[in-house]
């Protein structure tokens, strides 16, 4: 048995039986990355004396003993490099864990690799990063999608049995569903981002990608709670998210948000998502129509919100702290504008001036102010529904992945595509994107993914929503030929 191909808590099983060991399972794990990483290309580096030393003495009777779980590069892990596949933060050594690596380390998992990733995580196809391209597993000459396109990637081509992701506006839910893993956005607040390199602050959450919504839901168990050192987290009672898995769906109503099925939608993602649908009502699940009638203003709403909160983010990377610094300066003029200059990626630095923009005296009020008074009505639009449904289902994508370098001249196409999955972020609540289908894209069997929506510290509903549909159907165990 090839113990890389196994699902985290299989694999678990193998530790406690006495059938593996977490040395063992680490070796075979590095054997694929070496035989399979080359064409993928999710991984940026690995410390692999380090996880050797770790999995020798792991203690498999803790509940994430012994796994090897990798890590997207905006996540500090101590002594291993962070840079969020940018070049201004090439050479930096994160000098502390995340509480995230605090909590992992805790449950006795070993944090081992770095996952590429679009630049300070601003993207949906991974081409963003300055460092390296990740192909998608499916199709080598697509995309992996994005942010998170290196933590989802390495899932799906069982490069990792877990990961940690990302998601700002839909960075785990998005590459899960185009690489055909399962991706998990919490609720704003649930995770700490303490060591997590800030995107757009109110929007952050980190989650995991796992093989099955099992292994999602005993993560999050690790990940989730409240942090001092993240003053947006927060105060929950500790709870087993496993807890309704295996559940039946009788007298669970889903929501079909109307403007979710819209013109445009590639006609095979539709009819996955539908059948989908129908599964769910054979399953005892009752389907209602919603609606989220300020949906179309998410994508404006977003991208002025986000960049106005990067650009003051990234404003401390200025070569004086962190990372890269320009050569033959003249005075700190030069050394700030330089710096930033060469340091900073095209996309990047598109945000950033987009939104020092929006944030500019006399634009403030006509830009910024508004977004936020309609982000407002898009969480409302959340509550509303989620009196009438448990959860609302719908595409996490409105297509399969795209051939890399296809988008690249029109980032205005790649931002509308995060239609399906911005406004959970703006309204803070949780989602998940699972398997469900597959489009044939030119000869390419593409993964497709179907998006539930939960309400407020509603994960543990959701996970067992979405964990019916899993076990009745055969799209998680489904891999790409590599
Ligand atoms: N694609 C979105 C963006 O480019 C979301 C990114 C994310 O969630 N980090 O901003």
């Amino acid at each position: 048995m090839d113990l890389h191909t196994l699902s985290l808590s299989s694999l678990q099983a193998r530790f406690r039986s006495g059938e593996a060991s977490p040395s063992e399972a680490l070796e075979a794990l590095e054997a694929r990355i070496s035989s399979v990483d080359p064409k993928v290309g999710g991984y940026l580096s690995r410390n692999l004396n380090r996880a050797r030393e770790e999995a020798a003495v792991a203690d498999t009777s803790l509940p994430l003993g012994g796994v090897p779980i990798a890590i997207k590069d905006v996540i500090n892990v101590k002594g291993d490099p962070c840079t969020a596949a940018s070049k201004i933060l090439q050479g930096y050594t994160a000098s502390y864990d995340a509480t995230v690596i605090r909590k992992l380390r805790a449950a006795g998992a070993i944090p081992f690799g770095r996952l590429n990733m679009d630049e300070f995580a601003m993207g949906s196809s991974t081409e963003n990063s300055a460092l390296q391209r990740t192909s998608n597993p499916w199709d080598l000459s697509r995309i992996p999608g994005g942010s998170s396109g290196g933590s989802a990637a390495v899932v799906a081509a069982d490069e990792a049995f877990a990961s940690l992701g990302s998601d700002t506006g839909g960075s785990i839910r998005q590459p899960a569903a185009l690489c055909g893993c399962v991706g998990l956005k919490p609720t704003y607040g649930r995770v700490s981002r303490f060591g997590l390199m800030a995107f757009a602050s109110s929007l952050d959450q980190i989650g995991p990608f796992t093989k099955t919504v099992e292994d999602s839901a005993r993560l999050l168990n690790v990940l989730s709670g409240k942090d001092p050192l993240d003053s947006t987290s927060l105060e929950t009672q500790a709870e087993d998210y496993t807890r309704l898995l295996g559940r039946d769906l009788k007298g669970v109503k889903l929501g079909m948000p109307k403007e979710y099925f819209i013109e445009g939608i590639d006609p095979q993602v539709d009819t996955a998502v539908r059948a989908a649908i129908r599964q769910y009502e054979s399953l005892g699940a009752e389907i209602v129509e919603v609606s989220l009638p300020h949906t179309e203003y998410a994508v404006a709403v977003y991208y002025i919100i986000a960049t106005a909160e990067a650009s003051a983010n990234l404003a401390r990377y200025d070569g004086v702290r962190y990372g890269r610094r320009a050569e033959e300066l003249r005075n700190l003029q030069d050394l700030y504008v330089r710096s930033r200059s060469e340091g900073f990626g095209e996309e990047v630095k598109r945000r950033i001036i987009l939104g020092t923009y929006v944030l500019s005296s006399g634009y403030y009020d006509a830009y910024y102010l508004r977004a936020q008074k309609v982000r407002t009505l898009i969480r409302q639009d959340f509550e509303n529904a989620f009196k009438k449904v448990d959860a609302l289902i719908c595409p996490t994508s409105p297509e399969a992945a795209f051939k890399i370098g296809e988008r690249s001249g029109d980032p205005l196409k790649m931002y509308l595509a995060d239609i399906f999955t911005i406004a959970t972020n703006l309204a803070g609540n949780c989602g998940i994107s699972l398997p469900c289908g597959f489009a044939d894209l030119e000869g390419s069997r593409l993964p497709v993914g179907l998006q539930l929506l939960g309400n407020n510290l509603d994960e543990a509903k959701l996970l067992g929503i979405a964990h019916a549909y899993e076990q009745a159907t055969p799209w998680h165990k489904q891999r790409p030929a590599l």
